[in-house]
């Protein structure tokens, strides 16, 4: 028996990429306690395991109340957020922020350095002009003029003052490739400090569980990014961060053509090499921008690139149905 994300809350915003396969069985589930929720416009899904209730309830709320600061500090849906602050005002000068968002910042700069500008949150510079809910793109020659306000080089982060400056015009930055991540794996650190042992926490395509569960590693389906309801592969995790980048999750399709909310930075337009990527390792905010980053790199560059890093695997569907694994998953795949 599996719990489907997707088929659950009805909605196909949910981000249903990765579907946790919980061998939950009625009475077997005492000290256990979940929650739904959306928040930063996206599913979040919580179960924690303790046999103090009003723990384990605390604990939940204390995840729910995490993920609403992360949406007020970094919401580019919020005139009011910090975020859009910066995108009005960086490109006059140094703009005071929160020591947190200088960091977040910083490390989406430093993923940008490691995937040689494939995960960029200056994308967003072209990125805002998409409308995928109204089917709207901008025309080429739009697309030509704004392309050189996407570089990473253009964000200048000042961790001592705490500021943000934008180098040229027209930049703006979106952190929709890492905030997720970010939110769950903080989430995760409030959870362990509260002495919560056994978890797992979803935002959208981001999911990091800690521990097992019932003695057993909680198993994680990888959705097929062309069938809502096959499933690829299955793989068992404990203390592992899960994130998952589609195709199929923010798109419309135009004479036969998709485009869809991973943008790849050197074009400007959608990227296309992958229909799916997932990504496993010991760190949410990182899996979640790399499953971005390897979406953007294609299957070559991107396999290569995770088999650089020790710690972190990839599955990887590319965009003629082909499957990819990283050579620690490679082994152990039929
Ligand atoms: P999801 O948001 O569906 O979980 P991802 O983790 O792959 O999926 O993140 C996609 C989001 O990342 C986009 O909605 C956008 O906000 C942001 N993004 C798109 N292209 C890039 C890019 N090249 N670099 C960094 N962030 C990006
Ligand atoms: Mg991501």
């Amino acid at each position: 028996m599996y719990c489907n994300f997707m088929s659950r809350s009805g909605t196909s915003s949910v981000l249903a990429a990765v579907l946790l396969l919980a061998a939950a069985t009625a009475g077997a589930d005492s000290g256990w306690y979940r929650q739904d929720a959306a928040i930063m416009g996206t599913a979040i899904h919580v179960e924690v395991y303790h046999e103090d209730a009003a723990l384990a309830q605390r604990a939940i709320a204390v995840v729910l109340d995490e993920m609403h600061h992360i949406d007020r500090v970094m919401s580019p849906f919020r005139p009011d957020s910090e975020l859009s602050r910066v995108n009005r005002e960086a490109t006059l000068g140094p703009v005071p922020v929160s020591p947190e968002l200088a960091r977040l910042i910083e490390r989406a700069l430093q993923v940008s350095e490691l995937t040689a500008g494939a995960f960029d949150i200056t994308f967003a510079s072209i990125g805002y002009l998409y409308d995928y809910r109204d089917g709207k793109r901008p025309d080429a020659q739009t697309v030509q003029q704004a392309l050189p306000a996407i570089d990473f080089r253009h964000v200048h982060v000042d961790q001592a003052a705490a500021t943000v400056a934008f180098a040229s015009r027209g930049v703006r930055i979106d952190l929709g490739g890492i905030a997720k991540g970010y939110a769950v794996e903080q989430s995760a650190l409030l959870l362990r400090g509260m002495g919560i042992r056994h978890a797992m926490i979803s935002a959208g395509g981001d999911t990091r569980v800690i521990g097992d569960r019932h003695g057993r590693p909680w198993l994680v389906g990888i959705r097929h990014p062309r069938d809502e309801h096959g499933i690829l592969t299955r793989l068992p995790v404990q203390d592992e961060a899960v994130s998952t980048s589609g195709d199929y999750e923010r798109f419309f399709d135009e004479d036969g053509v998709r485009y869809h909310h991973i943008i790849d930075p050197a074009t400007g337009d959608s990227a296309r090499s992958a229909l799916s990527v997932t990504i496993l390792g010991p760190d949410t905010t990182m899996t979640d921008a790399l499953s971005t980053s390897l979406f953007v790199l294609g299957p070559e560059r991107g396999i290569a690139l995770i088999d650089r890093l020790p710690e972190y695997e990839a599955v990887m569907v590319d965009a003629r149905g082909g499957l990819h694994y990283s050579s620690g998953l490679a082994p152990h795949q039929p």
